[in-house]
């Protein structure tokens, strides 16, 4: 085969020189892709395919305007390819290419989405001294050596944030919560199978196996000192896997030539004490942002969400999946919202002049970047124009102005933002083109040398306006046009009756059916002149503009900080909107104090439903609930709304209730069995038995533990044991607050045994044979006699329903549950103590011999229903399978009617 030569040949050996999946290589107006990787993108982007020789060979090729490259670079990345961009240039004997950036998905600057785009590099070090270093996290180790670092950026708004843990699930959760859409994975990690299944599973990213120098400790941590200032790094006193992690990243994206790395600004970390636990099971069952269905409409952050900007929807998410504890930052944020829910109109004026802001923190990535253009400078202006109209409405209203939103809008620092608004107001045009080559971007007036060439333009445009009158005047010609066209320049153009009668220097360029057109010499000179002219000016305008973006670009720590004050003033705002719509109240807080919420709704489901408030009081001496009750009677949501009302209280929100008081807690842990799960069998049973492991690992005295159901993906009395297990040790020895679910009444005795349980219910009340869920939580067991009344009221014969009662009875007197089956015919006996919480065999059981079951038919059909009856799970069984079942048994004992 011969070897493709001319551009064909350029572009394959470019892109054999490049570790990117596409290459796209411009040549003159368009980037063209050839081979395979026009097959790709014509399929990938439905773009259309034609083919090119080169030494008699065919090549696919495909192309784009140069102007339209962008969204398909995102059509691409998004697909999570990696696409290199070779531009042209030109030499002295002709031109040239070459690769001078590889677009990633995490090193995607144009991006339109509104949400955070995290580029994201995980580090794990093996056997070091995790002690080093404070910025680890707070949970607890798992027991290895392994300490893991994580940095995270966005080249869209210069976030740049690292984290340290020596637990791979809490590495897991920030992984989960920054929701990056490309990982590096440091050299240990790569080997760490376990690791990279979890990252392939668990995130939506494109994992890139970037060259292991990049996470070289001390290169890395070089490379950070150098970018963030050796003072900074020292201060944060960071572990050495967090350096390796933050040093790839900013090496990374250097290397694909993003251009970005000025906006990087700030180095930021956890603060430590401040960090609440919230981990990816958690995040899923409370559906914070999406839920478990997938959607986004439904999930909490939706719900609160009435964000004006883009920036201030990002700021709120994030607030949502970082919670804090820090009483100062949360009871700050508080005031506020107090503030401007009280202050309806002052809210109204600042969201409205918020509608009108741009994302500063992109803008301003895009600046240093390069790619910004005279709109996104006229953006900037215009938004930096919105800080005093902002603080002018916080400081004219009193409620606002005393509360700490008005330290919030004065920390911006105004008179920088004042000047670079008037730098950019005198410079920008007020319409500019969104090219950047062609002048029309600047004003008169912004520089002189620009406005000899824009005068000398004028005076040229109204000599060529004025010179069809001239002519006719002074050659007495009728009609006469001046203009000018891409082939034929500027021409003098006279109607055909007049044609004939042009002076001799009229030069004839083009002859028209009812025209001719016409130069002259000094029509060309002028011609000449004024082309120069629109050349000089647009290469000034262009050297100039880019000087102005280079202005903002040196600014973009300053564009970042007003971008957050607005965010934030924002967020405030939307939370307040929230609380004041819904009636939310202000929930008092406190450190390891008492949970108790009066008349508490679920934020979400409040929205759709006519929701029946409920309480809970926790505190030292109540800090278990076992809350049971029928199925579908409201447990799970009753326990989801206490932890999605704690969970808004620690980010600073209003919550929904009459009245509330919360003991901050240092972390959440739910553990919620879907049903579709329980099908599914053991594996599942593996999954819930390894989040009930994470949670016992990691929980302390101040989380909150939510427990839909635990041991029910395997026998009854595995189950049990199970419960009974982890509740003991919730109870004694971790002390976590703790809602319990169950369907195991057995586990309502336990009330009586630990001095810190106490058991609610939700209640049901049947009447006139309708069952009603009452939606209300009570003290006390639920009524265990509720499925029966449901199987008397629905006609099941009476001895059946005796025996029931007689089985319930005996339950009750917590002395044994007769299990028989195994197709045996001899009944097995099995005790269960709950005063030991301990089962015992038939040898060892001192409960004597079994009662025999006195009273009831021996006829086998009986039996077998009997046996049917006690297997049932009545609580658990939804009450038309129930009806079903009992049908069934009025069948098989020939009952129907
Ligand atoms: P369980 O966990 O007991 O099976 P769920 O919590 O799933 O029950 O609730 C069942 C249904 O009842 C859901 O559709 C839920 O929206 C509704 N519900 C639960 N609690 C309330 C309440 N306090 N007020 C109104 N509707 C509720």
């Amino acid at each position: 085969m011969t070897e493709a030569t001319g551009i064909v040949g350029e572009f394959l050996s470019l892109k054999a020189d490049t570790d990117a999946d596409v290459l796209a290589m411009q040549c003159g107006d368009f980037y063209e892709f050839f081979g395979d990787d026009a097959e790709l993108v014509g399929e990938e982007l439905e773009l259309k395919v034609t083919s090119k020789s080169s030494q008699g060979q065919s090549y696919p090729m495909a192309g784009v305007p140069l102007a339209d490259l962008t969204p398909y670079l995102k059509a691409l990345v998004e697909r999570g390819y990696r696409v290199a961009v070779a531009d042209q240039y030109e030499t002295d004997d002709g031109h040239a290419r070459e690769v001078v950036r590889v677009v990633t998905p995490g090193t995607f600057v144009e991006t339109s989405d509104a949400d955070a785009q995290y580029l994201a590099a995980v580090v794990a070090d093996q056997g070091s001294d995790s002690s080093s270093g404070s910025g680890s996290g707070s949970g607890s180790s798992s027991g290895d050596e392994t300490a893991y670092g994580l940095a995270f950026a966005d080249v869209t708004t210069g976030r740049f944030l690292v984290a340290g843990t020596e637990d791979v699930d809490e590495a897991m959760t920030e992984l989960y919560r920054f929701a990056p859409v490309e990982v590096l994975p440091g050299p240990d990690v790569r080997t760490d199978d376990d690791l990279l299944a979890q990252l392939r599973d668990r995130l939506e990213a494109r994992l890139t196996l970037h060259e292991t120098e990049a996470f070289a400790p001390k290169r890395a941590a070089h490379r950070v000192r150098d970018h963030f200032g050796g003072e900074t790094v020292d201060r944060l006193d960071l572990p050495e896997s967090a350096l390796a992690a933050a040093g790839a990243v900013l090496a990374y994206v250097e290397e694909t030539g993003a251009g970005v790395l000025a906006s990087m600004t700030r180095l930021q970390t956890h603060r430590g004490d401040d960090h609440v636990t919230l981990d990816v099971t958690t995040q899923r069952n409370l559906e914070l942002t999406e839920t478990m269905h997938g959607d986004r409409d439904g999930s909490l952050f939706a719900t609160i969400d009435h964000t004006k900007t883009s920036a201030g929807g990002r700021l709120l998410k994030e607030w949502l999946q970082r919670p804090r504890r820090s009483l100062d930052v949360l009871e700050e944020r508080q005031a506020s919202v107090g503030a401007l829910a009280t202050a309806a109109l002052a809210r109204d004026e600042l969201q409205d002049v918020l509608g009108g802001a741009y994302d500063l923190e992109r803008l301003a990535s895009r600046a240093t970047h390069g790619s910004a253009d005279a709109r996104d400078l006229l953006a900037v202006r215009d938004t930096l124009a919105l800080v005093p109209r902002v603080v002018e409405a916080v400081e004219s209203t009193p409620d606002l102005a005393d509360s700490p939103l008005s330290t919030v809008v004065n920390r911006v620092d105004r008179e920088r933002a004042a000047d670079l608004r008037e730098t950019l107001a005198d410079a920008l045009a007020e319409e500019p083109p969104s090219t950047v080559r062609q002048g029309g971007m600047l004003k008169k007036g912004y520089d002189d040398d620009l406005d000899d060439l824009i005068e000398r333009h004028d005076e040229l445009e109204q000599w060529l306006d004025t010179l069809a009158d001239r002519e006719k005047r002074q050659h007495g010609l009728n009609h006469v046009t001046v203009d000018r066209n891409k082939t034929d320049g500027y021409y003098i153009q006279v109607g055909r009756s007049a044609a004939d009668g042009v002076p001799d220097h009229y030069e004839e360029i083009k002859q028209l059916k009812n025209s001719k057109r016409f130069t002259t010499d000094e029509l060309e000179d002028k011609e000449r002149e004024i082309l120069r002219i629109e050349e000089q000016r647009g290469d000034l305008e262009y050297e100039l503009f880019q000087g102005l973006r280079q202005d903002v670009a040196e600014r973009a720590a300053l564009l970042q900080d007003v971008g957050r004050t607005l965010a934030t003033v924002d967020a405030l705002s939307s939370l307040a909107s929230h609380a004041a719509e819904n009636g939310w109240v202000r929930p008092a807080l406190s450190r390891g104090g008492a949970l108790e919420i009066n008349q508490g709704r679920h934020p979400v489901v409040e929205q759709t439903t006519e929701f029946v408030p409920n309480d809970v009081a926790m505190d030292a001496d109540r800090g278990f609930l076992v809350v049971t009750g029928p199925n579908m009677s409201g447990k799970s949501t009753y326990m989801r709304q206490v932890a999605c009302i704690v969970l808004l209280a620690q980010i600073g929100s209003f919550v929904p209730a009459r009245e509330a008081e919360i003991g901050l807690v240092d972390g959440i842990f739910t553990r919620v069995g879907a049903l579709d799960e329980l099908a599914q069998g053991r594996s599942t049973f593996m999954v819930e038995m390894s989040e009930l492991s994470n949670i016992l690992h990691a929980a302390t005295d101040e989380s909150l533990v939510i427990l839909d159901e635990v041991g029910r993906g395997t026998a009854t009395y595995d189950g049990i044991s199970i419960a009974w297990a982890a509740t003991e040790y919730l109870h004694n020895e971790i002390r976590a607050k703790t809602l319990f679910a169950t369907h195991y009444h057995e586990l309502t005795g336990l009330a009586d045994h630990l001095p810190r349980v106490a058991n609610v219910h939700v209640a049901a009340d049947e009447r006139d044979g309708d069952v009603t869920f009452l939606r209300t939580v009570r003290d006390g067991p639920t009524d265990r006699s509720y499925g029966i009344h449901v199987a008397d009221l629905a006609g099941v014969p009476a001895p059946v329903v005796d025996r029931a009662r007689d089985v319930l009875e005996r339950l009750r007197e917590e002395k044994a549950i007769e299990a028989k089956g195994g197709g045996s015919s001899e009944p097995v006996q099995t005790v269960f103590d709950v005063s030991s919480g301990s089962f015992r065999g038939p040898a060892n059981a001192d409960g004597g011999d079994p009662e025999p079951a006195t009273g009831v038919e021996r006829d086998p059909d009986a039996e077998a229903v009997l046996e049917d009856l006690e297997s049932i799970d009545v609580n658990s069984t939804p009450p038309v399978e129930l009806m079903a079942t009992v049908q069934e048994w009025k069948r098989r004992l020939d009952l129907e009617e």
